[in-house]
């Protein structure tokens, strides 16, 4: 294979691009954006203005596929803050104790994580440059068409534009088959305000305010790099977070504890409050067509979760990492996109679980009673419980759950749970929430 093209130079485009440099003479990535010359957001990338963490299992891979990008990270101002060992959180069940384990996440504007990755990757980008279909036929996708009628031709082409890919279009305006797709949507919608800590408490534990089922709101208030913090409010169920100053910090208010909304009061907004709504989980299941020859979507192009559960841009590092084994073993052979999608699998699976459920899209399973309190003790255990919490936050940072043998988990569950934290004693486990004047209360 002489030339690959890569269809979009987001975080997915850039790292699949990486990897293919290593297998193929020659690669093209196509960007219908123009990147800002300093770490900033930018208009083709809308959520670039959210928050966003990087998760373990995504750290990892990015630190393997460009070694030293986690530390240039660092190096800028990115924080690294445990799960739950430095993130305080109020989940459905109650507040979580204070654990280590090894998961944790990394906290830095959308901007600066795709601009140090761009420039550790080294791909060169054509910027500004729309990709308006491909060409070939049912067999082979030989190319993609671009703007100014040019066609570039290419032995394997990469969809990586994102959750609004046109690909199946494009694939059937060339005979290709049906992509068959699959959406499950809560309607969530996020507002999202950055702000200017306040002297001293830059250094701030993650936030985690969870949605219940009674109170279909959330918060998070995260570190950033340059003492910021970025706050984002969630609500489903015609609970969007409003857009305006007073609203959004009523909203913060009306949660179920006012932690976010006491440390808000504290800060400088730096820029307007923004909206996103486009959060429904989104697949499209190219692994179970009969897909021309010379095709593949990653990142999510293929596969986009709820960004709540903060997986897509971890996804897209497992899936660079993927694609790079497959071709190295493998090829780009009938195989690749059952592989590739593969990697996004557990997150596909957790977050549909879970929001299949929401907003009463699905009727919840019939559980029998027993099955229902084992659920909730299980819950609430693990509240308190270090390796019932590894279990939980090894997942969600998309690592192995670290081993857990039988007798712990009968220890765990048949034993007295530790008591439920109040809000009081839940700050009170990070040092940084109690700080001289600055006290929140
Ligand atoms: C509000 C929000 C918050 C999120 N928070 C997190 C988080 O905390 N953690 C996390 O891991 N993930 C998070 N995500 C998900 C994350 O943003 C995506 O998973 C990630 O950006 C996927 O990268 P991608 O390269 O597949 O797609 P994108 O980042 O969308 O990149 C697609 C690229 O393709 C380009 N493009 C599109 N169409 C064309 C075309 N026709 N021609 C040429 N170029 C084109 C676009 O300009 C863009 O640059 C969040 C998402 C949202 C919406």
């Amino acid at each position: 294979m002489n030339r690959a093209v890569v269809l979009g130079g987001g975080l997915a485009g850039v790292l699949a691009a990486t990897v293919l440099a290593r297998h193929v003479d020659e690669v093209v990535v196509v960007e219908r954006d123009h990147f800002p010359a300093a770490p900033g957001p930018r208009r083709g990338l809308p959520q670039s203005h959210h928050s966003h963490v990087l998760v373990t299992g995504g750290a990892e891979a990015l630190a393997t596929l460009l070694p030293g990008t986690l530390q240039e990270l660092y190096a800028h101002g990115a924080h690294r803050r445990g799960l739950p060992g430095d993130s305080l959180i109020l989940s459905g069940d109650g507040w979580f104790h204070r654990f280590d384990c090894a998961a944790y996440f990394i906290s830095c504007t959308r901007g600066l994580l795709d601009h140090v990755v761009r420039r550790r990757a080294g791909v060169r980008v054509r910027q500004g440059v729309q990709v308006l279909g491909l060409t070939g036929d049912a067999r082979r996708v030989t190319g993609v068409r671009v703007t100014g009628a040019e066609t570039i031709e290419a032995g394997l082409v990469v969809d990586a534009t994102g959750r609004r890919s046109q690909a199946p279009r494009w694939l059937a305006e060339i005979g290709g088959p049906p992509i068959e797709e699959t959406t499950v949507s809560t309607g969530l919608a996020y507002a999202t305000r950055i702000c200017q800590a306040p002297p001293g408490l830059d250094d701030l534990p993650a936030i985690m305010l969870h949605p219940t089922p009674g109170l279909p709101r959330g918060a998070t208030l995260l570190p950033l790099e340059g003492g910021r913090w970025v706050a984002t409010l969630t609500g489903t169920q015609g609970s969007a977070p409003p857009l305006d100053e007073a609203g959004f910090l009523a909203f913060a208010r009306s949660l179920r504890d006012p932690i976010v909304a006491e440390l808000l009061a504290m800060t400088a907004a730096e820029g307007p409050i923004r909206p996103f709504r486009d959060t429904a989980n989104r697949r499209r299941h190219y692994e179970r067509a009969a897909l021309p020859a010379g095709f593949a979507a990653i990142g999510d192009a293929a596969v986009a979760v709820n960004p709540l559960y903060s997986h897509g841009m971890s996804v897209a590092a497992l899936g660079a990492l993927r694609l790079d084994r497959e071709l190295r073993c493998a090829g780009a052979g009938p195989g690749l996109q059952a592989a590739l999608v593969a990697e996004a699998e557990p997150s596909w699976r957790m977050a549909v679980a879970r929001d299949r459920h929401v907003n009463g899209t699905e009727p919840e399973p019939q559980v029998s009673e027993h099955a229902r309190k084992v659920r909730a003790r299980l819950a609430r255990a693990r509240l308190g419980s270090a390796e019932l919490a590894a279990e939980l936050f090894h997942a969600q940072a998309l690592i192995p759950a670290p081993p857990l043998d039988g007798a712990a988990r009968f220890h765990a569950l048949a034993g007295e749970p530790a008591p439920p934290l109040t809000s009081d004693q839940a700050r009170r486990q990070y040092p940084a929430l109690t700080f001289g004047a600055t006290t929140p209360r």
